[in-house]
């Protein structure tokens, strides 16, 4: 068994993605919605080479065929080109919800389909699991503490949020993502997980994203300045997207509906993480500071107690181990983009 994600590069997974020889599992069909994306092609290597069945269903707005290529021709493995926002017959086990921009720049890109792929597409993909009595897990967000009165953020937190912000098709969109969910568990006892996701990266994030990590690392490696937006003094929390995907299982698999904040409570004012990005890539970048944008959250910072004790799970990889994976495979991708364009 294969558990390489793909390139030959295993992106620091290890080999958790083996199956120990003498336990038998049963195999599933598991559908990843948003699997060609950044955390779901991830998600999507490590279920097959667990030994499942894998289909994917994107409309490849921010997602990348690139991203889950390494499995085509393995029958196990199925990619459709499909858009959630539109009904779906499928008969599968368990369901990924991860269906959605999640970068500010591509969610306020067209904030009604934002709200429409966070309220519809997660109402057919919970009617589907309705349906066929799947197991159906939310990728929800940090984002639905808004600018946070509490911190760190605890499960119970009800949250700080606009309504009618230009972050709101987002926020609110995964507010009642939520609320479906747990709709659907109580009304027609769907077995339902939610995952509230903290700031994740890694490779194959997209090169545009426009997100602090992604921007930074690629304008150290363009040798352009590095944007920090405001003053640089709010803080975020950054977690490597392996530690991510082995909470994302943890969750799926255990007994426990949540919701669970899923983050490295490690937390970095962006200067701080600007001066990380430079250690990594080049010490001489430098920095320029650009007008922030609006209704900024000041801090996140994932209080994480809940999922070591239900989930025993933690992250395990600090930023200034992750960020060298991310890097690399940066590196090889804008190499990739300059000779293309030398053509
Ligand atoms: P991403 O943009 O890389 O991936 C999202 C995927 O969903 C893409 O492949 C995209 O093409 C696909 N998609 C978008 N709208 C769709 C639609 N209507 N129908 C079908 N496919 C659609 O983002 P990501 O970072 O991999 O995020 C995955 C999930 O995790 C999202 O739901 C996001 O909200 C959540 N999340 C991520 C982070 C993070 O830091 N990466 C933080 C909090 C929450
Ligand atoms: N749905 C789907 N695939 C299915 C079952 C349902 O896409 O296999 C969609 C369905 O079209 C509807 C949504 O899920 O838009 C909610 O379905 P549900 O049966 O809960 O509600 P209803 O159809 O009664 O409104
Ligand atoms: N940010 C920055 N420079 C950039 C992009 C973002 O300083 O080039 C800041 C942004 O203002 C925010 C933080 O980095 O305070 C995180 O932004 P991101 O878009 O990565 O994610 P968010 O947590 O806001 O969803």
């Amino acid at each position: 068994i294969s558990t390489t994600s793909g390139g030959g590069s295993n992106f620091g997974f290890g080999k958790t993605g083996r199956i120990p020889v003498g336990i038998a599992r049963k195999r599933m069909r598991i559908v990843v919605t948003g699997g060609a994306g950044f955390v779901g092609s991830h998600l999507v290597d490590r279920l097959m080479a667990r030994g499942d069945d894998v289909i994917v269903i994107d409309n490849f707005f921010t997602g990348r065929k690139e991203n889950v290529m390494h499995h085509f021709g393995n029958p196990r493995f199925e990619l459709i080109r499909h858009d959630v926002v539109e009904p779906i017959l499928l008969e599968v086990d368990q369901i990924y919800h991860l269906a959605c921009p999640a970068s500010p720049v591509h969610y306020k890109f067209n904030p009604v389909k934002t709200i429409k792929t966070n309220v519809m597409g997660t109402l057919n993909m919970l009617g589907l699991a309705k349906r066929i009595g799947a197991r159906f897990l939310l990728t929800s967000t940090s984002e639905v503490y808004g600018d946070p009165l509490e911190h760190p953020q605890k499960e119970t937190y009800w949250g700080h949020v606009n309504p009618i912000g230009v972050r709101s098709c987002y926020d609110e969109g995964k507010r009642t993502a939520e609320t479906l969910t747990m709709d659907y568990h109580r009304g027609a006892e769907v077995e339902v997980r939610i995952a509230r996701i903290f700031n994740t990266y890694g490779p194959r994030m997209c090169l545009d994203d426009g997100r602090v990590v992604s921007n930074f690392v690629a304008q150290a490696i363009r040798k352009q300045p590095l944007t920090v937006y405001g003053d640089g003094k709010q803080t975020r929390s950054f977690q490597y997207v392996a530690d991510l995907v082995n909470g994302l299982m943890a969750l799926m698999e255990g007994e426990h509906i949540g919701p669970f904040n899923l983050g490295n409570p490690g937390e970095f004012t962006m200067l701080e993480l600007a001066e990380v990005v430079k250690e990594t890539v080049d010490s001489s970048a430098t920095i320029e500071f650009h007008e922030n944008t609006a209704d900024d959250p000041h801090k996140r910072k994932p209080d994480i107690s809940k999922a070591k004790e239900l989930l025993n799970w933690e992250p395990k990889i600090s930023l200034k181990q992750g960020l060298p994976l991310m890097v690399s495979d940066f590196r090889n991708r804008i190499l990739n983009e300059d000779e293309g364009k030398g053509q």
